[in-house]
């Protein structure tokens, strides 16, 4: 197996973003930029070298806490989890599982808003590896070209299988259906609850977070107000 470097990051020393410390960071959930902050050697493995590896440092981490990995229960816990990690909850890392997009003639010449609405997703926090569990609505206006309404869902989806931050996840989907459907016109409405607010941390149960990717035609206020009214329709 290929030996990688992964540097270590410090346990307490003050992170280089305006002097506060990583906890101080991760509890506030700052996120840095639009891409996924990935490093230039990310795929050097392959998917079976990860899970082997991952399997093994999980293993020293339940280890480090005491669990004893001959228990029926547990020992076969290290090796679930890598195949989840990489297989599942974090697939959407890989650009191979990017999916394939194929785009329709606008034959019925519908030039009116698509709305996709509670589109349900899980993701992880990036800062404590817990779930979001949320609901994403997607909207666009075609410029000629129109989108299977599955694959809306599989973007999401896509994107949510990586650790994430919610602005983050709103902003690639946005981005990546504008590019997808050659527009603007592209709205995302991100509603979710993070396990990190709701079972540790704060321990607030009641509190979501709402974010929303505007663009082209969707900054206007009556537009807003448009795609707003379909939200609250109940559906059939
Ligand atoms: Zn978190």
């Amino acid at each position: 197996m290929k030996k990688i470097d992964i540097a270590m990051p410090s346990m307490n020393g003050k992170n280089s973003l305006n002097g506060f410390t990583d906890d101080e960071i991760g509890d506030d959930h700052i996120f840095t930029g639009l891409e996924t902050p990935l490093r230039a050697d990310a795929f050097d493995m392959s998917d079976q070298e990860k899970k082997e590896r991952i399997a093994i440092l999980f293993e020293e981490i339940m280890n480090v806490m005491g669990l004893d990995l001959t228990d029926d229960s547990l020992k076969g816990t290290p090796n679930r989890v890598a195949k989840m990690y990489i297989d599942e909850i974090f697939s959407g890392l890989n650009p191979e599982n990017k999916p394939k997009i194929a785009l329709f003639d606008n034959k019925y010449q519908y030039n009116q808003m698509l709305v996709e609405k509670n589109i349900t997703f899980y993701s992880n926090c990036e800062h404590h590896f817990v779930p979001i569990i949320g609901k994403a609505h997607v909207a666009y206006i075609s410029s000629g070209k129109v989108i299977g309404l599955s694959k809306l869902n599989r973007i999401v989806q896509y994107y949510a299988k990586r650790p994430q931050v919610q602005e983050r996840l709103t902003n690639q989907i946005g981005k990546e259906l504008s590019t997808i459907l050659a527009t603007e016109d592209v709205a995302v409405i991100i509603d979710a609850k993070h396990l990190c607010v709701s079972s540790r941390g704060v321990k607030d149960d009641t509190s979501a977070t709402v974010t929303t990717y505007y663009g082209g035609v969707f900054n206007s206020p009556s537009k807003i107000q448009e795609l707003q009214n379909y939200l609250k329709t109940d559906h059939v």
